[in-house]
């Protein structure tokens, strides 16, 4: 299979943390419009969801409670999607962010490294790094690297050598947070040839933030990459239209595809590419 032929995993990211309804109407915040959001998604072709919980007041929690009910509701909804939790830092701190990986979720978010926020330090010290990424090898959970910095991919790599993250590692790109790693293609190249160069029969994904999104999307679907969308990076479909939901930012991408005659994973491809159990 070419680099050009190849599936794309479409990722979903459908809440996140820091986006309201007053942001976008269409944010899904209780688990019923999380279920409804992604199932939509699914159908527009994501195979994998990336979820963070809220509480009814659209603050975020990391409530093991919360996405047990969130898990069960996908799997009988979305039979087959990959789930992916996140154990982002905007929702707790210390090992709080891992308190749902005892319910085995397919994949995790795991940062490895510290970088700043819009208005704050997201601090990923080296005890809860390896924490979080020894309850996910406990639980048979895959980890997600979110690579805000080139250090966050050497980092992820030096983990999987010496065995913290026991299989191929999965590297997601990150670009486009305010004060971190700005949408810059010369440095996504740089990114893409390192995790070729360092781990080379690795997947790899690449998510940008806000307006970069789209931009984000096409490299990596153009380089032979898998690609993330969703309300959680972007809630606008353009400058001056908000998007009416998650499927379509999914649809956007699977247009891109198209354009790029990638042909777009289903959940089975996603599992197999990923080296994940296969469900349902
Ligand atoms: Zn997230």
């Amino acid at each position: 299979m070419t680099e050009t032929t190849k599936p794309c995993i479409i990722c979903v990211a459908i809440t996140g943390s820091v986006p309201t309804k007053a942001n976008n109407p269409a944010l899904p915040v209780t688990i019923d419009e999380q279920l409804e959001s992604t199932h939509e998604a699914f159908e527009a072709g994501a195979s994998i969801v990336h979820a963070h919980v809220r509480n009814a007041d659209e603050t975020p929690t990391s409530d093991p409670e919360k996405f047990a009910r969130l898990k069960e509701g996908l799997e009988k909804h979305c039979p087959g999607m990959v789930i992916q939790f996140s154990t982002g830092g905007r929702s707790g701190a210390g090992t709080e962010r891992g308190g749902m990986l005892p319910l085995r979720p397919d994949m995790a978010s795991l940062s490895v490294g510290s970088n700043n926020f819009p208005t704050r330090v997201y601090e990923n010290p080296p005890d809860l790094v390896d924490w979080l990424a020894a309850e996910m090898r406990k639980y048979a959970v895959k980890p997600e690297i979110e690579a805000f910095d080139a250090s966050h991919i050497f980092q992820a790599v030096a983990m999987w050598r010496d065995g913290r993250i026991p299989d191929t590692p999965y590297i997601q790109f990150v670009m486009g947070v305010k004060n971190a790693m700005p949408v810059d293609k010369p440095v996504f190249d740089f990114y893409v040839e390192t995790v070729k160069r360092l781990v080379p029969d690795a997947e790899w994904c690449a998510a940008g933030i806000g307006p970069g999104q789209i931009t984000v999307n096409e490299w990596s679907v153009a380089a032979g990459g898998h690609a993330r969308t969703g309300l959680e990076d972007n809630v606008r479909l353009n400058k001056d239209t908000l998007a009416p939901s998650n499927a379509a930012l999914v649809s956007r991408v699977v247009e891109i595809c198209e354009r790029h005659e990638r042909p777009v994973a289903t959940w089975q491809q996603a599992r197999q590419m990923l080296g994940l159990r296969q469900a349902a």
